[in-house]
């Protein structure tokens, strides 16, 4: 259909664009009518003339028969639950009529521009500056966030440099991007032919057409010289492109890898009905202090943007893509398929949160790790440690907090706090509803098949009210599915693993370590914070049983110990120091908790750390067997 959109540009758009575009004069719009509402949005973006590190952007508009018109940038978007407010990287806001004459301007808070005499607007104008070089002032997560750097990288989560006007966010995007002609766009979004562009050695112009505003939002476009793949799996084209600045990564290398894993992710999910294409982009960031360190990825519907660590082995790389990927292809389940109205009509400006982040989070995070094991890349034994260090970290997070209450406010303290359990316990809530599918059914069912049986009910148009969804799910599985959730996620009872684990055969033991006051087998449950130059106590298993006695909890930051102090410099002195201690000495801790200074004394005991161990019962029952090898095909 390629005609017809090149037909309908040439009626549509008023083109200044970059001066470039040669004899495609636009018509002018002499009558202004409501109807201008709906008429496309031209977007450009020009990545050749980076100045001061921000690249310009230009967002053309027929005339709008209105007082005033309000452009916005997005507070916040789907798959990120925190505000970034991209408006604060926007500089030099600026509106114009037919004729070049400015038109006023008045900013509203960090995301909001309002144009008074929209009557006569031709175009805006705006600067827009990039996250990842200034990651220690914010806390944009990079895979988020924005990356210019001229003639070498550009990440173009568009949410970043195009926002919407009031009540239009259902107008069609034209997108026209100039680029260095060395460096080559990567993304899911297919480049439209538009026949006036002038493309020169220096610099070509790339076109995108995007259906509506969620339909930019959702398309990431990576600018970089070229290191990239494609394979196809199942009638799945996947693209896999590489930034890796030095250059120590090869997409060709890391190729087989990836194909194997998203077949063995295809298999997994049999007949669900996946994407078409599928774009991995893959940031490898120098982690200096002027490069991405939010390491991870985030989902689309037919895109991921990872960022890593450039200095990772390739195994490791590997291994750590083979997590994230997976994890946010079957993104593409839920939410991006199976989800709630908040999400569905999702409030760029105004957000408002799902209750039900234990489904968007935790079922995507277990499938991540179920699969590998379901499809041979992993044993047993690797799945069962996948499944402890789950259980430890969820320890480390207030585990009687109603998992649909922190969801529901996410954006605000103490809740915002626990999102990471939703990758933590919200996995093992998974595991423990396919277990209990897995009881009652015999066998024959797990949570995949409930979430294939709820998108039929509900999918990519049919969202669910949060409060039904409970009420859904019994009707597609058992009452007991839906107990389960009103009592641990709902309610917020703790879960007692073992329990559950029981019913396939699965022994859940405790065993005491031996350990170190402030480190065990290679983790250490202290770290220094950068910024304030203080030693905190963190960590991603539970803390030894000393510093549990002494009353320590996540996040106490350390002053001193019997008034010797410490801070980020001395760090590694808590190792030795504590080495000296003898069973019975007096210890004082100072330590401040939100802001206030404690004091914690105990008597130095044996430091031990309690493992948890999953085995496979021998003495299982042929059933409890049954179960087992259905639930992980072992
Ligand atoms: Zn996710």
């Amino acid at each position: 259909m390629y005609r017809t959109i090149t037909s309908i540009i040439k009626l549509l758009i008023t083109i200044t664009l970059f001066n470039l575009v040669s004899s495609c004069k636009a018509p002018v719009v002499s009558t202004i009518s409501q109807k201008n509402i709906t008429t496309p949005i031209t977007a450009s973006i020009d990545i050749v003339n980076v100045v001061d590190d921000k690249v310009n952007v230009e967002i053309l508009l027929n005339p709008i028969d209105l007082d005033t018109l309000v452009y916005f940038m997005p507070k916040i978007v789907p798959g990120t639950y925190q505000n970034n407010d991209y408006g604060q990287y926007i500089d030099d806001f600026k509106a114009f009529d037919l004729d070049g004459n400015l038109l006023s301007v008045e900013r509203k808070g960090k995301n909001q521009w309002r144009i008074g005499n929209p009557r006569k607007l031709q175009k805006i104008t705006y600067w827009v500056n990039d996250t990842f070089d200034s990651e220690e002032e914010h806390t944009i997560f990079s895979p988020t966030g924005s990356n210019i750097l001229k003639d070498k990288n550009f990440i173009l989560n568009l949410y970043a440099f195009i926002g919407y006007f009031d009540g239009m966010q259902e107008n069609e995007y034209r997108l026209f991007i100039k680029h260095p002609s060395i460096l080559e766009a990567s993304t899911a979004k297919e480049k439209t032919h538009f026949e006036h562009l002038i493309n020169t050695t220096e610099y070509e112009i790339d076109h995108f057409v995007f259906n509506r505003y969620a339909d930019v939002v959702d398309h990431p476009i990576m600018y970089s010289r070229p290191n990239k793949v494609t394979f196809s799996i199942n009638g799945i084209e996947v693209l896999l492109s590489i930034y890796s600045n030095n250059p120590l990564h090869k997409s060709s290398k890391i190729m087989s890898d990836m194909e194997r894993m998203m077949r063995a992710q295809k298999n997994f999910l049999g007949s669900s009905d996946a994407t078409k294409k599928y774009s991995i982009i893959l940031y490898l960031s120098s982690s200096k202090s002027d490069d991405a360190k939010g390491f991870g990825a985030l989902e689309h519907n037919t895109s991921t943007v990872v960022v890593l660590p450039e200095s990772l082995s390739r195994q490791k790389l590997i291994k750590t893509l083979t997590d994230v990927v997976s994890h946010e292809f079957f993104h593409i389940v839920t939410p991006l398929t199976l989800h709630s109205k908040e999400i569905h009509y999702f409030d760029y400006n105004a957000p408002k949160m799902s209750e039900h982040l234990w489904l968007y989070e935790g079922t995507t995070e277990y499938f991540s790790i179920l699969f590998q094991i379901t499809q041979g890349l992993i044993s047993k034994e690797e799945f069962f440690e996948r499944i402890i260090g789950k259980i430890n970290a969820s320890q480390q997070f207030d585990d009687t907090m109603s998992f649909t209450t922190m969801s529901k406010n996410i954006l605000f303290e103490p809740y915002k706090k626990n999102y990471r359990n939703v990758y933590e316990k919200g996995a093992l809530i998974s595991m423990c509803i396919d277990i209990l599918m897995r009881e009652k059914s015999r066998g024959q069912k797990g949570i995949l098949d409930l979430i294939k049986s709820l998108s039929t009910t509900f999918g990519v148009h049919v969202p669910f009210e949060d409060k039904q969804l409970l009420q859904a799910i019994e009707k597609v599985s058992y009452p007991e599915i839906r107990s389960f959730l009103q009592k641990h996620v709902v309610e917020g009872t703790p879960i007692d693993y073992a329990f559950y684990l029981k019913k396939v055969g699965v022994k859940y033991g405790i065993k005491n370590i031996p350990s170190s006051y402030f480190i065990f087998e290679q983790q250490p449950f202290v770290k220094g914070i950068e910024a304030s130059q203080e030693v905190t106590f963190s960590s991603d298993i539970p803390f030894n049983n000393f510093l549990k006695d002494l009353g320590i909890i996540q996040g106490d930051v350390l002053i001193s110990i019997n008034k010797k102090k410490y801070n980020i410099k001395n760090i590694y002195h808590l190792f030795g120091d504590s080495n000296k201690w003898r069973i019975g000495d007096e210890v004082v801790f100072n330590i401040k908790r939100n802001d206030q200074i404690k004091k914690l004394r105990s008597t130095v005991i044996k430091p031990t750390v309690e493992k948890i161990i999953l085995k496979q019962d021998p003495n299982a029952s042929a059933f409890q067997k049954s179960l087992l090898e259905s639930w992980i095909n072992e």
